[in-house]
């Protein structure tokens, strides 16, 4: 199984770095989980879109779907037979907001006319072949789902974003890797009570590992800049080992 870092940002960006796009692979099959601002640019320079089984959307903040209406315009501006289209498998209840997104980008039809949409039903595995992905719903400021990457044998956990919870340690079961995000800096950063939080420290991403007995911890999704040692640090003293930092563009054999 191969996870591709094609973005590591949170949503306002790292300079140079585009926003959550994450590329798994494995059996036969080739998947897209989110497809933040800049992420297509950084596809592109490893695959055209049709050489991806599906796109999938953990949740509708934009920094994790925008850069739909940019991979619309790597499509010829004619419709494509059904068959050939695109799947894009967006969180269930989004359709409305997608359609929003289109007319908001200048055609109620920007996206149908080269992409399958669909939504999944917030459970049960998205099958690809030898490949499949159980979304697991977080705790988010909307509806957010993380997913458990299965294929080749291995486990990849992707939190998506997430607060402090028990889905976190649903997604990072036995994991072989546990992609984490780790946004916040310190708690000022995230949701104040009485609402509910929406984000994890790297301190939290590492206990969430230890806890579910994940056997590599990285992080991604957080403000970087020099080395995210700060980061780093924090999250491998939690987590009783070495925690990694995402890194744009490299790809990872699990
Ligand atoms: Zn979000
Ligand atoms: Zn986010």
């Amino acid at each position: 199984m191969r996870l591709t870092i094609l973005g590591r940002s949170p949503a306002s960006p790292n300079p140079g770095e585009a926003c959550a796009g994450y590329l798994i692979e494995g059996g036969n099959s080739r998947v897209l989980v989110d497809v933040g601002p800049g992420v297509v640019a950084q596809l592109l320079r490893r695959h055209h879109p049709d050489e991806l089984d599906a796109i999938v959307v953990s949740h509708m903040h934009a920094d994790h779907m925008l850069d739909l209406v940019t991979l619309r315009y790597v499509y010829p501006w004619r419709g494509h037979p059904k068959d050939q289209r695109l799947r894009v498998i967006l969180p269930p209840g989004s359709a409305d907001q997608v359609l929003d997104l289109a007319r908001g980008a200048g055609n109620p039809r920007h996206f149908e006319d080269a992409f399958q949409l669909s939504e999944h039903d917030g459970s049960s595995p998205l099958s690809f072949d030898g490949l499949s992905l159980t979304p697991v719903e977080t705790v988010h400021f909307i509806p957010c789902w993380g997913f458990r990457a299965a294929g080749d044998g291995r486990l990849v956990g992707y939190s998506a974003d997430t607060g402090p919870g028990d889905a976190v340690g649903t997604i990072a079961d036995g994991a072989d890797l546990f992609l984490s995000e780790a946004t916040l800096r310190n708690l000022d950063e995230d949701a104040q009570p009485p609402e509910q939080r929406g984000h994890l420290l790297p301190e939290e991403a590492g206990a969430a590992a230890r806890d579910a007995g994940a056997k590599r911890l990285m992080l991604t999704h957080l403000p970087v800049d020099g080395d995210g040692a700060w980061a780093r640090n924090a999250a491998s003293e939690a987590y009783g080992a070495d925690a990694e930092i995402a890194e744009p563009a490299r790809t990872y054999e699990i």
